[in-house]
């Protein structure tokens, strides 16, 4: 009955079969992703319980938003989930990189260095800090920025890093995912390792972690290993899939003030802010994040594990540990990217009827196709896959808020390539055996 249900949704003979064979394979994989959500689990209802969340936290507030107690104890939950002493998690916070420019902005002052010993931080930070430059940079505000890259074995450049830390580094900024980037993804053990080496060349350094596309993927968060802030977006994992908005910063309390101050002003910091009825989706969201992020992580593997089979390159690949929701898949050929984006969007619960066509977005520097059917427009945490249209013609991918959604999704994706007659399973199949 199941087969009939994926036949009638499209997906053929082989493709189901190559498909469930691949699955059939990944059961101790996925055990061992769903013992972390069920670690992390615990972990928010601890936090949930310790700040004896109540009905009357669920409700709404208007206006300037003092006294909103609701808030108050989704940062305290927040707090205690990233073991720091203090958060700020709001829907004023526009997006990820809003969270990360005024964690920045806040906790440095004109003449301080920010520096980034893990390579090139995400492309939206460039202008933020004045890589690019950038009208409202740091950068004019005199702030200056340095870089340490990893060596070409994805290794701390320890020697560079030393060198790098002078009188003037105020803050330490380490990106957990690779993003978009192909170095990889650093795991928070290795956080760990870089925040106390940089620490013990400078104590009163602050280390900020890029937390994004990360949380709930280990039973560790960068707070758990030194870091001062850790930073992200709620429309990515730890909104699971229910925050409309918002990103959030846990850290220090000074930290975490200096950030507010940002965000609202000198003075008011933390104590403005209207939650207007969204902090029950903040807050139901975090509880379900740990198992979303555990299906968005099945879905990766699965995603992995179906096209190396047929011999593409992936990034993760197959069977390495996983420290981030990214999964990359080269396929070295722009017709195949196109099928795979299709495969994605037909397979979305909104706007599964468009095609998604590549087209030459504003920053850049080739077209850029993006495959996407989230309730929560560019929701990324929900199943999504994005690719520039130029070599090695690789598409990114992401999300899903249930495993069964993500893995009808890559059987789509793959669905159209064979449809297309750019992926020919007879053989593969033939080859194997
Ligand atoms: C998504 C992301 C950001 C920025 O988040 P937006 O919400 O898109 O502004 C920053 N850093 C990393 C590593 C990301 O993945």
């Amino acid at each position: 009955m199941l087969k009939q249900y994926y036949n009638n949704l499209g997906i053929n003979e082989e493709v189901y079969q190559f498909c469930s064979d691949i699955e059939e394979r990944l059961r101790e994989r996925f055990q061992e992703i769903d013992r972390i959500a069920e670690y992390n689990q615990l972990k928010v209802l601890t936090a949930m319980q310790k700040n004896q969340l109540s009905e009357a936290h669920l409700g709404r507030t208007t206006g300037y938003g003092y006294n909103d107690i609701g808030r108050e104890a989704l940062e305290a939950i927040y707090a205690d989930v990233f073991h720091t002493e203090d958060a700020l998690v709001r829907p004023q916070i526009t997006c990820g990189t809003h969270a990360l420019g005024i964690a920045l902005a806040g906790n440095v002052r004109p003449g301080d260095e920010i520096l980034s010993p893990v390579g090139k931080p995400y492309d939206t930070l460039e202008e933020v800090i004045g890589i690019r430059p950038s009208n409202g940079s740091l950068a004019e505000y005199g702030v200056t920025y340095a870089q340490v890259d990893l060596l070409d074995d994805g290794k701390f450049d320890f020697d560079g890093i030393r060198q790098a830390i002078n009188e003037r580094t105020r803050l330490v900024t380490i990106q957990r995912s690779k993003g978009y980037a192909t170095r990889p993804t650093l795991s928070v053990k290795r956080i760990g390792e870089l925040i106390a080496f940089v620490k013990s060349i400078k104590p009163d350094v602050i280390c900020m972690v890029d937390n994004c596309y990360g949380e709930f993927v280990e039973e560790l968060e960068p707070g758990d290993v030194g870091a001062d802030m850790v930073v992200g977006s709620l429309i990515k994992n730890p909104g699971g899939g229910l925050a409309p908005i918002g990103g959030y910063i846990c850290g220090t309390k000074q930290c975490v003030e200096n950030a507010a101050y940002r965000l609202t002003t000198p003075g008011l910091g933390k104590e403005v802010g209207a939650t207007l009825g969204v902090n029950e989706k903040f807050i139901q969201g975090l509880f379900l994040a740990p198992v979303v992020v555990s299906a968005a992580l099945k879905g990766a593997i699965f995603a992995a594990n179906v096209y190396e089979k047929l011999g593409f390159k992936v990034v993760p690949n197959g069977t390495e540990s996983r420290h981030d929701i990214i999964q990359a898949v080269e396929f070295g050929n722009p017709d195949m990217v196109i099928a795979f984006c299709e495969g994605i969007q037909a397979a979305a619960p909104v706007d599964s009827y468009v095609v998604p066509e590549p087209w030459p977005m504003p920053g850049y520097d080739s077209d850029v196709i993006m495959a996407a059917g989230a309730f929560v427009s560019g929701s990324s945490i929900e199943l999504s896959a994005d690719a520039p249209i130029k070599p090695p013609y690789a598409v990114y991918f992401q999300g899903g808020l249930t495993y069964y959604h993500a893995k009808f999704g890559i059987m789509k994706s793959l669905q159209r390539n064979v449809e297309k007659g750019l992926i020919h399973l007879e053989n593969q199949t033939k080859n194997d055996k």
